[in-house]
């Protein structure tokens, strides 16, 4: 496919904000590629080279962007600059500078979507002394050849800003929508006790755009005993699905069958496939030419699997409620590790599945010493101060996620790592066991040794003894448990209750919350020395992709902390709000949404102010906000959701736990 015409999508992606709308363009999209076009384009419409763990990126600064438009386009980069202060968009402004282009290229020539990313490719793995002179003259002679769409959406790409607006869900649904087109045009009939009843596939109703699918089968002879039933579905290939028969409607020459949940289930195995390798290139690859692969999906060494999350509840009372007796394991306030090894190779990631194995030299070499050849597991990273054996908070552990200076960290910040979970050891994969086994597994086979140590864990078989753990941690300077339902497997990407975290009480709140900071105000009083007063953060709408407003913070932070956020945010400062944002005020700056903080209040609120969850003129507001701290380690991806502010207001009116 030309790269024009991969632009053109991108075009009428971003012009609609109806998500239905969207899966439906980009799934036409992929109906249309080779199979070697698949990876780039998933990839390129991420804004990415790669998937985020395998490190690669591009790293082109804005600086650079201008002397390449410049280059190419032979505007002086002063006019650049200003263009770029009025739109706050590179790529508006590379598309309307190459709309009006003062020089001509020497040669133009149609760009190939494979040809572009292998430029882009090219030009992140340039490193070294005379790489920023190289990499200027590469994209020059990209840019050369580009129309002012295709310079529009390179420019963006390189400084890291698509803002398509098509997340990864959306990704999956339209895959999900594919795989339903297939599945209905070779659908021969449905199968009950060795009975046969034909139809064709043009007798679907309807599962493309409804979440259920409703066959037409006419037939004389009552069909009414199926309702409820399993039956199989026959394809034309021979292959066949078991479903469930949810409902049955008469007609006049027959039945209508009524299968719910048949979006789910076809979405779901691509879905688990992309929990489990982080790699949606790949799973959309495998979805298009290789089913099969979705549908055996199996977990690989350094390909880390998105991580299990925590729901929340108010007491130990609720938890007991919720799965009975169960494992609690004593939280930590660190750094999510989750670990893989093969032979000498070590990696590690991040909790945003970021390479990060170079800052922790003495857990790979731990690692490295285990007696097993291959495994992938998990633990939370925390440093410790020997002198006063005792650990620090997280503000200090996170200072090793560094590049440089490793090794002067290591000995002030040295680490402990409690390893909570086993997924995979030498060819087994523990995923989905219990997590009862998994834990006797992973207590089996990674022996503790300095820095590695087992989490504390205790079997709790009621709410009494599981309050008296929690103490015990809280005593021990912890943050709280993790409560894990002992039948559950590991559930990759998600937020379920087979883990349920309770902390140390902030409040009326159940836990921290994460915003990303959208704007911020000037100083007053005090304050007026740093350019900063205060921050305006936001939550996401998981159902609209929208950032909603939830607070204005103005306390919480040190001295240091104020530096360093007045330092990064005049960097990523814009002229308007952000697009994605809803907002009823307007802070002195707005900026690119792009750093997440933790933040705690007194309680959840209603008000006007905040848009939050926004119904009948009211949206959901922190009192008394104070920020935690800057998490570094968390994305734009992994900030609460507006739906579990929701959640968490509820809990409110539940007991808190004693401490
Ligand atoms: P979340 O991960 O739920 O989005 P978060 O990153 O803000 O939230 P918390 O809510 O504080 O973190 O708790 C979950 C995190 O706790 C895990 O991601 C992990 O890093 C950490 N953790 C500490 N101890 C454990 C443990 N024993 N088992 C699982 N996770 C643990």
């Amino acid at each position: 496919m030309l790269f024009s015409e991969l632009c053109s999508y991108w075009e009428k992606i971003e012009a609609t904000s109806s998500r239905l709308e969207m899966a439906k363009l980009f799934a036409e999209l992929l109906s249309k590629l080779k199979r070697e076009e698949v990876r780039p384009v998933i990839y390129l419409s991420e804004g990415l080279l790669l998937p985020s763990h395998h490190g690669l990126e591009l790293g082109l600064g804005i600086k650079l962007m201008f002397d390449a438009i410049s280059f190419s386009t032979g505007y002086p980069i002063k006019k650049i600059e200003q263009l770029f202060k009025q739109k706050g968009d590179i790529g508006l402004v590379a598309q309307e500078l190459f709309t009006k282009k003062l020089q001509a290229s020497l040669f133009e020539k149609k760009l190939e979507i494979a040809e572009v990313y292998s430029i882009l490719k090219s030009l992140a793995e340039l490193s070294g002394k005379g790489s920023q002179e190289a990499k200027l003259k590469q994209l020059s002679e990209l840019l050369n050849s580009s129309s002012p769409s295709e310079a529009k959406y390179l420019a963006r790409f390189c400084v890291g800003t698509m803002r398509l607006g098509i997340g990864e869900p959306t990704i999956i649904d339209s895959l999900a929508s594919i795989r339903i087109k297939k599945i209905l045009s070779s659908l021969n009939g449905l199968e009950y006790n060795s009975q046969f009843y034909s139809f064709e596939s043009s007798q679907a109703l309807s599962a493309l755009d409804s979440p259920t699918l409703e066959l037409n089968i006419k037939s004389s002879t009552d069909l009414e005993f199926l309702e409820e039933k399993n039956v199989s579905l026959v394809f034309q290939e021979g292959k066949t699905a078991l479903l469930k028969v949810s409902k049955i409607k008469q007609v006049e020459d027959g039945y209508i069958f009524v299968f719910e949940q048949f979006k789910k289930t076809i979405r779901y195995p691509i879905e688990r496939a992309f929990n489990f390798s982080n790699d949606l290139g790949k799973v959309a690859e495998y979805t298009l030419f290789d089913y099969k692969k979705i549908e055996e999906f199996k977990i690989e060494v350094f390909s880390p699997l998105r991580p299990a999350l925590a729901e929340r509840l108010s007491n130990a009372q609720e938890i007991i409620e919720k799965i009975g007796p169960c494992a609690a394991d004593a939280k930590y306030d660190g750094f999510r590790l989750q670990i893989h090894k093969e032979g000498k190779r070590v990696e590690l990631y991040s909790r945003k599945l970021e390479k990060v194995s170079a800052s922790f030299p003495e857990i790979c070499k731990a690692v490295e010493g285990l007696a097993l050849n291959s495994c992938i597991f998990e633990g939370e990273a925390v440093a410790y101060n020997p002198k006063e054996k005792k650990y620090y908070p997280f503000q200090m552990t996170i200072k090793r996620k560094r590049k440089y200076q490793i090794e002067k960290m290591q000995q002030e910040l040295p680490l402990h790592l409690f390893v909570f979970d086993l997924l995979y050891a030498d060819g087994i994969d523990y995923s989905n066991l219990a997590f009862e086994q998994r834990r006797k597994e992973l207590q089996r086979l990674i022996k503790e040794k300095p820095p590695i140590f087992h989490s504390d864990l205790k079997l709790v078989s009621n709410a009494a003894e599981l309050q008296n753990f929690f103490e015990k941690c809280i005593k021990n300077g912890l943050e709280g448990i993790i409560a894990k339902d002992l039948s559950s497997p590991y559930i990759a990407g998600a937020r379920e209750f087979a883990w349920i975290k309770l902390k140390k009480s902030y409040g009326k709140l159940a836990d921290s919350i994460d915003a990303v900071i959208v704007g911020y105000y000037l100083g007053k009083g005090q304050r007026a020395e740093f350019n900063f007063g205060g921050l305006l953060v936001a939550v996401k709408n998981s159902q609209t992709q929208k950032l909603e407003t939830i607070a204005k913070l103005g306390s919480g932070f040190s001295e240091e902390e104020m530096k360093n956020l007045e330092n990064i945010l005049s960097k990523i400062k814009i002229d308007k709000k952000p697009p994605q944002l809803i907002s009823n005020l307007i802070p002195d700056f707005w900026v690119e949404p792009k750093i997440v903080v933790s933040i705690t209040a007194d309680e959840i609120s209603l008000s006007p102010i905040h848009t939050c969850n926004w119904k009948n003129n009211k949206g959901f507001a922190l009192r008394f906000p104070r920020m935690l701290s800057i998490r570094t380690d968390k994305g734009i991806d992994e900030i609460t959701t507006s739906q579990e502010i929701q959640r968490l207001y509820l809990l409110q009116f539940s007991s808190k736990p004693k401490q």
